[in-house]
């Protein structure tokens, strides 16, 4: 058994993306004149302001995230992506299974099989920690056993948890990436003092393991897109 955190890794974007959409936008205009060094941020920042966004379309980026299947099942109900997905029919974990580590669980280093006995459970290290290594405990011996009794993967894994580690390849234009944020990131109006390690754990917020990655793809996104993702 593997402990892992989420991850995000950058693969893909649109070279220049603020001069592509500057490009598009002109056209409509017929300002293609006023194009000189430095123009497309402001120009980008006007579309914005003006609800011109079908522009920002025309730039795109790419991420492949590292999480846990419960996050991707939020992710992929965003229709506007494209995604490429590790394939539990296809993937066999039979040397051991991987597992998120929750943002909320405490003393669980990353990279570390831990391991928790029924007995801990049941008596002394009664834990929410301990119980939950337990369950992914027996989840991937049973998977496992599942798999030496003949079962395929796509077979074994109906034992396999939300807990599970993927990967996920998402793959859409700057728009979609906006609306993502909007709707996923922790909310900028949240008072620092709310937050733990940044995430809002209240009601109506996204949840936790979602913002973590969302936060993450922002952060990144924003140090390499100028103006376009600031307001989040
Ligand atoms: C906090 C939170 C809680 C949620 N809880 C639940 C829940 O309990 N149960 C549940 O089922 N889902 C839940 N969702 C998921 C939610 O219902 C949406 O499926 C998800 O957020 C994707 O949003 P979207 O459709 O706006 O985005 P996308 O699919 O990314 O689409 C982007 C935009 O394109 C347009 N668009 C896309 N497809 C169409 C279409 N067919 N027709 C018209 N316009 C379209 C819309 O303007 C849409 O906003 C939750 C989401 C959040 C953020």
């Amino acid at each position: 058994m593997k402990l892992v955190k989420p991850s995000i890794e950058f693969l893909w974007l649109t070279p220049d993306p603020l001069i592509t959409i500057e490009e598009a936008g002109r056209t409509c205009y017929k300002s293609e004149g006023n194009i000189h060094v430095g123009s497309a941020a402001k120009f980008v920042q006007k579309l914005l302001d003006r609800g011109h966004h079908a522009m920002i379309e025309h730039a795109s980026a790419s991420y492949r995230v590292t999480c846990d299947r419960g996050v991707t099942h939020e992710i992929v109900r965003h229709r506007l992506f494209s995604y490429g997905q590790e394939s539990t029919r296809f993937c066999n974990y039979k040397s051991g299974v991987t597992f998120i580590i929750p943002p909320w669980t405490k003393h669980m280093p990353a990279e570390n099989a831990h391991t928790c006995t029924e007995d801990q459970v049941r008596q002394s290290i009664h834990t929410p920690e301990c119980r939950w290594l337990f369950a992914i405990q027996v989840a991937e011996q049973e998977y496992i056993q599942l798999l030496d009794d003949g079962w395929t993967p796509q077979q074994a894994r109906s034992v396999l948890p939300n807990s599970l580690k993927t990967e996920i390849i998402m793959t859409a234009n700057l728009r979609e990436w906006r609306h993502f944020f909007s709707l996923r990131c922790t909310p900028k109006s949240i008072p620092v003092e709310k937050k733990v390690n940044g995430i809002f754990y209240g009601a109506g917020a996204p949840h936790s393991q979602m913002q973590e990655i969302a936060n993450m793809l922002l952060k990144d996104i924003r140090g390499k897109v100028p103006v376009l993702f600031d307001e989040f």
